[in-house]
This record gives structure tokens, sequence and C-alpha cells, in this order.
């Protein structure tokens, strides 16, 4: 076999979902495994749902993945290559030379039929209880000097293939065979009336242009290929080889659809009754109409932003929803490959490097894969807590800059280091130490009291309470000159010893309340040490007299 390319063709219309990352992940691991290439293609030509900002997110999510492209957009020391450009919007006159080509041969003619004219047919083979198929014979039989007359008087008109009345056999790696019989393809559409090619068209004429050898991509393509492969007789094309990937669904088979976290969020704001958005997160008129319709949803930012100040965790959907949860890329990447394939002998952890030398399509699912959450975050935590403590501070410093900065701004980079240090055991994801340790980073005036049973156990237990441990302890602390964690565990350890009986919990336990406003915490010195004194003292100060002391 000459070396495979493979390519990702996404349609930038927002972020990158899961089940796309999965493809591109698969035609990397074919390509690169394979002494091949792995291109990366835009394909933008829908004018209505492509934006520039988007594609470049794209790029941005496949390189934080690790999922590198021989040819495609330049960007992070990917792409380049001697096929571009690699934006279809880009590759409008080469496409337009070709259906030039076609009508001329004969094998595509423009066709003038309104909207409401093919409505009208659709609605007619409906009442007639026939499957609608479109005819083309009015529109062929026009004369070449009609239609160029209504041409240039710019009269809106598309360019269909003729699709010769043949079965056609799909010949797919991992579904298997399927034939159509004749007639079932009809004479689709090549270039739209805004003059943009049609997918079909774009994606036969690129794929032939840029040498790509094998298509895979998901399974909603397949009954496309078909298709596909009468363009590519058509236009004397070679034939690819073909794969189709299943899709990725929720546990309980439902679409893993951003919906999902629309959802969610409806029904907290439901079940709490909020009738006005918390400030700073969707404006009111929005919000008015998003309640009001219940398909309506809310743009990734506020919905971020309104989960945030819910305190709720959304259901992760894009790779970037992953990045933003902390999740670590090369568990995605490992995790995603399981999602669809294995690589047999109950090997369930591997890296990339693995998956490239062992991907291989006969071991593609056809059915359905189910997203498991629990066990993406087992995996995760598996990699944070098996990972050296320094690989860790550094990328829990990378994800803070990247999605926490005001807590960034507040640490010292010791303070962090020390927190991060402090959190790393505990820690599923990266994001966990930023959402859980807010306590430390907000004005101590804001800070509040959970009046949990926990909390008022620990402050409120019988003689010596927790709030008695407090107030003996804050003249000691008044007078504590070394700050740092080890001569705060010496000094309130010997208090402990003279009167808790020895029994340090009894006493980390009440400070951890009355500094953190609650009852869990990074390791009790470390978090005195990292609030520092001066927070540490008006913190628990406020705490006494909060609870009556
Ligand atoms: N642009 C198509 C999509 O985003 C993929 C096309 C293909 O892989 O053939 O679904």
């Amino acid at each position: 076999m000459t070396a495979p390319v493979t390519r990702f063709a996404p349609s930038p219309s927002g972020h990158l979902h899961v089940g796309g990352a999965r493809t591109a992940l698969f035609c990397w691991a074919f390509a690169r495994g394979r002494g091949g290439r792995f291109l990366l293609r835009i394909e933008d030509t829908d004018q209505k749902r492509s934006s520039g900002a988007a594609s470049v997110g794209f790029l941005k999510d496949l390189a934080w993945l690790g999922i590198d492209w021989d040819e495609g957009p330049e960007h992070a020391g990917c792409g380049g290559g001697s096929n571009g450009p690699y934006f279809q919007s880009e590759r409008l006159d080469l496409y337009g030379r070709i259906l030039r080509q076609l009508v001329d041969e004969g094998k595509a003619y423009y066709a003038f039929d309104t909207a409401a004219e093919l409505e009208s047919r659709r609605a007619e083979a409906k009442a007639a209880g026939r499957a609608y198929r479109y005819d083309g014979s009015s529109q062929m039989a026009l004369p070449k000097a009609e239609v160029e007359r209504r041409l240039a008087a710019g009269e809106p008109a598309v360019i269909r293939l003729k699709c010769p009345p043949q079965p056609i056999t799909i010949k797919d790696e991992i579904l298997g065979e399927a034939t159509l019989p004749a007639g079932e393809v009809d004479d689709f559409v090549l270039r739209k009336a805004d003059g943009f090619p049609t997918y079909h068209f774009a994606v036969v004429v690129d794929d032939e242009l840029m040498g790509v050898t094998h298509v895979l991509r998901a399974q909603e393509h397949f009954n496309n290929t078909a298709k596909h492969m009468l363009l590519q007789d058509a236009l004397g094309c070679r034939r690819p080889t073909y794969g189709h990937f299943s899709i990725i669904t929720n546990p309980d088979g439902s679409k893993m659809s951003k919906r999902d976290k629309d959802k969610l969020l409806r029904k907290t704001v439901t079940d709490r009754k909020l009738t006005a958005p918390p400030a700073g997160t969707v404006p009111q008129a929005r919000w008015d109409a998003w309640l009001g319709d219940k398909n309506a949803q809310l743009d990734f930012e506020e919905a971020n932003a309104l989960a945030d100040a819910l305190g709720i965790s959304l259901p992760e959907i894009n790779v970037d929803d992953f990045r933003r949860s902390g999740y670590l890329p090369e568990v995605i990447c490992n995790f995603l490959a399981l999602n669809g394939w294995s690589p047999g002998n109950d090997i369930e952890k591997f890296d990339m490097q693995f998956m490239k030398e062992r991907f291989d399509l006969k071991r593609v699912v056809k059915t359905p894969a189910k997203f498991d959450r629990a066990k993406l975050l087992s995996f995760n935590c598996d990699a944070i807590t098996g990972m050296p403590r320094e690989e860790f501070v550094r990328r829990a410093r990378a994800h803070g800059t990247g999605f926490h900065p005001a807590f960034m701004a507040r640490l010292t980079p010791a303070q962090f280091e020390q927190l991060a240090g402090a959190s790393h055991e505990r820690s599923k994801t990266l994001d966990e130490m930023f959402r859980s340790n807010r306590f430390l980073t907000m004005a101590d005036a804001e800070l509040a009291w959970e009046r949990t049973k926990s909390v008022e156990k620990a402050l409120l237990g019988p003689e010596p309470s927790g709030l008695g441990h407090l107030k003996a302890l804050l003249p000691l602390l008044e007078a504590q000159g070394d700050w740092s964690a080890p001569a705060l565990e010496a000094a309130i350890g010997a208090y402990a010893q003279a009167h808790a009986e020895g029994n340090l919990g009894k006493v980390a336990q009440p400070l951890r309340v009355g500094v953190s406003g609650g009852t869990v915490s990074p390791p009790i010195f470390d978090t005195l040490a990292i609030l520092g004194k001066e927070s540490t003292l008006a913190r628990l100060r406020r705490c006494v007299s909060a609870f009556g002391g």
C-alpha cells in the first residue's frame, strides 16, 4: 500500500465537538502510523454558518490535543503545504473552472427552478405517496442560448449533476457494503444560487486535488458517499477508500449536544425560582427570551458565566469545554480513542505514540459509542496524581493563567506553588483547585460561613468548642512572627498538645472553617501560610463575632 493521505475537514460552525475531535484523532493515527500524511481542510463554504473566529478555534483545539497536521492552515507550527489554499472559501475560482467544464461537457446543467416550484413538486409527490426525486428534464431541455440569456439577466440558478440511473455500491472499511438501487440519487446541486459550491462538490474536488487516499469521517456522511462516487465518475477522479465512524452519544443514547447545557441551566434556574439573571451573566432581555423559549440556546460565554454564578458544572460537549474543566489533552485523546476503538488485550491506557502504532480500522466498532464521563474523570485523576509535582504545578499555572486570571493575580508565584503543591494529590482536574479555593482570593470582608451541620459541629460543639479554641488561638497567632507552614504547624501543634489533648483535628477544623467558610480546604497550615497573617486574623475575628463569640 502506498502511504495513505487522510484529512479532517470540519465545517467551522462553532466549537470542535468531541465527535469531531475523535474523527481527527483517528485520521491522524491512521496516516501517521503508516508513514502517511494527515491534512486539515476548513470547509467554510456555507456563508451563513462559517466564521473566521470559529476556524481559529478549531485549529487551537486540535493543536491543544496534540493532533498536529502535515498540511493545512498554518498554526502553531503545523500546516502549510503545496495543495492549498486549505480554506475552501479561498478556492472558489478553482471550483468555478471545474464547474464550467462539467457544464460544457454536458455532465452538469443549470437549473432555474424556484424554491416555490420545488416545494410544490415535493408536496405533490407526498400527496401521491411517492418518494420525491428531482426531475431535471425540463431544465436539461432548455436551449443553450436561453440558458445564457437568463444567466446574463441575473436569474438565480443552481448547477446540478446529471446522475445516471444506475445502482451504486458503497464499500466501507468499517460499515461494510451497501447498494443503493438505481435512481436513488437524483440530480443533486453542485453550485448554489449564491455562487458557492455545495459541500458535495467541494469535498470531491478537494479530496482529489489534495491526493486524499482515505476518506474517514462521521457516519452521518455515509449516504453522501453515493453522490460523491457519481461525481468522481463524472470528473474522472480516483475513488478513495471510505470508512465511516459511528456517533458518540450520552450514556442514555441521546445525542451529545450543546442543548444539554441549556437543559441543565434551565432546570437549575427553575428549581431555584430565579426570575432575574445573576449580575454579569446574561442581559435581562436575552434571559427573558431564553427562559420563554425552551429551544433557545445561550452562547458559549453566557452559558459559562451563568454556570459559574450558579456554582454548577455544565456537561462538557466541545473540546474547549473539557479544557476549561481542567482535563488533560493526552487523557482526552486516550479516552476518545476508546470511544469506538480498542487496541485489544484489555489495554486501556496509552499515549499518542501507541495509538499511531496500533490504530486499525478493523477494530473500529459499528455501533454508537457511549461517552462515560465518570470514566473519563477517573482517567484524568490517575494521570494527574501520577505526574510529578513540578509538572502539576506548571500545568495548573498555565490553566489558571488561561481561565482564572483574577485568581492568579491575587497570589504570588510562591503562594501559587504552595497551593498547587498542596492540592496535587486531591485533584481530579486542573480546574478543581481554582473552584474549591475561591475563598483564598476573595476579600476578607466578603467571606460568608455556610450554616451547615458540619460547620456548626466544628465551631459550636461541646466545650471546649471550636469557637473557644479560635478565641484562645487569636492572641497566640497575633504574636506569631514566622508565618511559614512549618512554623505555624509547630505553634498550633503546641497549642493542641496543651489544650486539646494533642488532638490537632479539634483545632485544625475550626481554623479551616474560620478562614474558608466551609469544611474543605488544602492542608490547613499551607492554607494559613498562603492567606498570610493579616487575612487569617481578620477572618478568624469575623468568624468569632459571626458565631456569637
Ligand atoms: N465538512 C464536513 C463536516 O464538518 C465533513 C466532510 C467530510 O469529512 O467529508 O461534517
